[in-house]
């Protein structure tokens, strides 16, 4: 077994793509924040032009279709194939398992890289508390169906402090349902979890003491993990992923964030204008990435500070990771 953390690169970029906000659930946590992000479904015709604006470095990029839901949107297929024309180094589906517009039989194994599960908890009570009634079985399903037809498939397992008692079944689920990767994430304070006052964070000693160990048995079981470092070890040094790395969030009202936490507030970097991504001029996300904190990050500290602790003199114990730094552990 191998652990590594990946560091941040320049020469490989990431797409985010919001195609549309729609979506056929309510889930607890859910970031899709409608006021900021609007309610467009983007035309195909955008689609194709957006993807365009990134064509030069596709061969570089790895792009994941989000929505919302992004099988609602009846051209997923169309936009996967043109992605695909287009170069991109990966292609992969975030779905939440309902697999719309017969999805799985309009693309194909090889034209996708990945479609991407995600499920909340090992039982359909604590997932189906946190996603809704029936997405345990949809998404089981949902796997199942993609399996049989040879794709290959991950699942992203969002921790939050309503279902962190169930990560350590997770690998002997995935292993049995023939996930190839497993993604840990940990839920961000954005959206409808901004409502939750950080109920939802969990402690550095309850991520520590769960999450490396279900990561290495996953590893174990032949499955390679990827979860987010989220707090420093004393001398680790801090970077942010906003000034080293090459990440674009882009929402279907042309907004571009290069971080995922300012997604809750128009502070984006970048906007999509006449088909151009412009800078924005207004205070934005770019101006914050350069603050120096003992915090670590800073968007942290600002939207989801409930996972900072502090000494009696008023220094944190701990500097935060980027949201975007993550540790991988692989088979072998
Ligand atoms: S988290 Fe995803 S699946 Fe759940 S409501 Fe939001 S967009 Fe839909
Ligand atoms: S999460 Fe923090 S460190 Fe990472 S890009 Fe955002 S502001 Fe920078």
């Amino acid at each position: 077994m191998q652990k590594r953390t990946v560091a941040f690169s320049k020469d490989s970029s990431n797409l985010f793509f919001h195609i549309l906000t729609k979506c056929n659930l309510k889930c607890r946590h859910c970031y899709i924040n409608r006021e900021e992000h609007g309610e467009t479904t983007l035309s195909m015709d955008t689609i194709e032009r957006w993807l365009s604006l990134f064509a030069d470095r596709a061969r570089e990029t790895n792009l994941i279709f989000l929505g919302g839901e992004p099988t609602l949107h009846p051209d997923l297929s169309l936009a996967v194939k043109e992605a695909g024309r287009l170069g991109f180094k990966s292609i992969t589906i975030d779905t939440n398992g309902f697999l719309f517009h017969d999805i799985l039989d309009r693309i194909t194994p090889e034209e996708v890289d990945f479609i991407s599960f995600s499920l909340d908890g090992a039982t359909p009570s604590t997932n189906d508390a946190i996603r809704g009634k029936g997405c345990y079985d949809a998404c089981v399903s949902g796997v199942k169906q993609a399996v049989a037809k040879g794709f290959s498939t991950s699942m992203i397992y969002t921790v939050s402090g309503d279902n962190i008692h169930e990560l350590d079944r997770m690998p002997a689920m995935v292993k049995e349902l023939g996930i190839d990767r497993f993604f840990i994430q940990v839920v961000g304070i954005r959206g409808e979890s901004a409502d939750e006052n950080g109920q939802l964070q969990v402690t550095r000693e309850k991520w520590l003491e769960t999450v490396p160990g279900v990561a290495e048995e996953v590893a174990r079981a032949g499955i390679t993990v990827t979860y987010p470092k989220v707090f420093l070890n004393p001398g680790e040094a801090f970077q942010c992923a906003g000034l080293v790395a090459d990440n674009y969030f882009v929402f279907p009202n042309g907004r571009v964030y290069r971080c995922p936490i300012c997604e809750d507030h128009a502070v984006h970097g970048l906007t999509i204008v006449d088909d151009r991504l412009v800078p924005t001029t207004t205070l934005n996300e770019t101006a914050l990435f350069n603050l120096d904190i003992p915090e670590g990050c800073v968007m942290n500290k600002l939207v989801q500070p409930g996972n900072i602790t502090y000494r009696a003199d008023g220094t944190p114990e701990h500097r935060i990771a980027c949201c975007m730094l993550k540790e991988e552990v692989l088979p072998g």
